[in-house]
């Protein structure tokens, strides 16, 4: 059998596929697995675009093991199943009362596959997934079945939270929900100079802002999300269609497929995209308001930089399409997260604002890549672990001061490296 992820670059042809549907059955798997000499790896709904889930070994699609186990309305503790999606678990939030305090903008990933890479949305108080997680349970590389939390083997927990899928297989996965919540959201297109003057103002302002700058133009797309005790007023189904089916996904693809054949046009088209932008706010359901429909396919790189170095960034990536010449379709995408513990987090111990580069998927992004992360090392930049980046081992170490701390549990927990990979190898060395 050969797989490919979302993004249609990163293949592979495992030894074996399994679907189990226990945790024994993962465990099994795991057991023969290293009696016939195998690597092993858990796979989600293949959103990464790094190699971070690739194995010529056992494959195990958890797409079957996706059952929500407990769920308390009064402390928001919630257990689901490794393989279930984060549109159920929204769902099957929403039917408790609860939901999740922040979540990235799409809803297509596994559970298990967006806490094993760091997934995160945008929050000046409330940072990604791991620090929503309140325990795990593993499977071990003996076939053991752990479970760990901030009390129970607290060393395993607290690197678990972003473990790249390098420590074992989740299985499950309780998160600290919480009461249900409406977002006001406010959409609008402003100067592109007024929201990076404004930019700290804007992230002090709001519990959820971000940006989406149309390279060869001077405007961006600003979106703020605020709780609201007002009842919900969702878009209307029309107004929904046309911002989110039809511009942002079926005319986008349209406009990226002539930019893929005619490069010279694509600044042409971007202005044009950019003065069809108009404002809008509504009210609805948190999860609503966090997630977008992403049909267009692309390729991604992601960094998280120091917030303070956010301008000073931009400053050099706005001309950079022209100094390279290079014209590029997609927006810039920018975000913010506070600082959180977790050892391997994008975000652990400094405050990020997080800038996403994309190109569409026929397109090359070598040269555009390349040339934007070269700004973001210049500032310490620390890659989204499953979007594309080209650091190692030696570099990554200089950017994670609990670097070690991941590499001592790794080598306790897998010193066969079960788990292991070509690129884990890369990132995290031997
Ligand atoms: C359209 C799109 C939008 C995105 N939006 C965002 C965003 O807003 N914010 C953001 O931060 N990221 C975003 N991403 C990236 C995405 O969230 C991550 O790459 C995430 O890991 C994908 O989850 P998945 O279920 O597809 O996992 P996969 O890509 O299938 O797997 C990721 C890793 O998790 C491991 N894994 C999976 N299950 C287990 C398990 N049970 N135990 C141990 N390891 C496991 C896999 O082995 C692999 O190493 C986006 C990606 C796409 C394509």
């Amino acid at each position: 059998m050969t797989w490919s992820n979302w993004a249609g670059n990163q293949v592979m042809e495992p030894a074996r596929v399994l679907r189990p549907t226990t945790v024994d059955e993962i465990a099994a798997a795991v057991k023969q697995a290293a009696a016939d000499g195998l690597t092993v790896k858990p796979i989600g709904s293949g959103h990464s675009f790094t190699a971070i889930g690739l194995t010529d070994g056992v494959l195990l699609d958890l797409s079957g093991y996706d059952r929500l186990l407990s769920a308390d309305a009064g402390t928001g503790l919630v257990t689901v199943e490794a393989g279930l999606t984060l549109h159920r678990l929204n769902a099957l939030l929403h039917e408790h009362g609860l939901g999740l305090t922040n979540m990235g903008d799409v809803d297509a990933q596994t559970v298990s596959g967006a806490v094993s890479t760091g997934t995160h949305g945008t929050g000046r108080d409330s940072a990604g997934f791991a620090a929503q997680i309140a325990g795990l349970e593993i499977v071990l590389a003996d076939g053991s079945v752990v479970q760990c939390s901030r009390t129970e083997r607290p060393e395993l927990f607290d690197v678990a939270r972003v473990g790249l899928g390098a420590l074992g297989v989740l299985s499950t996965v309780t998160f600290q929900a919480e009461k249900a919540f409406t977002l006001v959201a406010d959409e609008r297109p402003m100067p592109l100079d007024e929201v990076l003057d404004g930019f700290f103002d804007l992230v002090r302002d709001n519990e959820h802002f971000e940006f989406y700058w149309f390279p060869h133009t001077e405007v961006a797309l600003t979106k703020r999300n605020n709780r609201t005790d007002e009842p919900v007023s969702p878009l209307s189904k029309a107004r929904a269609f046309v911002d989110d089916e039809l511009l942002s996904n079926g005319l986008f693809e349209l406009t990226c497929r002539l930019g893929n054949r005619m490069p010279a046009i694509i600044p042409k088209l971007n202005r044009a995209a950019s003065t069809a932008l108009t404002a809008r706010t509504y009210r609805d359901v948190a999860p609503k308001v966090f997630v977008s429909s992403r049909r267009v396919r692309f390729r991604e790189m992601e960094y998280a930089i120091p917030r303070a170095e956010l301008p000073a960034v931009f400053a050099e990536l706005r001309t950079l399409p022209e100094r390279i010449g290079e014209p590029v379709s997609f927006p810039v995408e920018v975000r913010v997260a506070p600082p959180d513990d977790v050892p391997l987090s994008t975000g652990s111990g400094r405050e990020s604002a997080y800038v996403a580069v994309h190109m569409y998927k026929g397109t090359p992004y070598d040269r555009y890549f390349t040339a934007v992360e070269r700004l973001f090392q210049q500032v310490e930049g620390r890659p989204h672990w499953g979007k594309l980046h080209t650091l190692d081992a030696s570099v990554l170490r200089t950017r994670y001061p609990r670097f070690d701390d991941f590499v001592a549990v790794r080598n306790r927990v897998d010193p066969e490296r079960r788990f292991g990979n070509a690129y884990l190898e890369r990132v995290l060395g031997g």
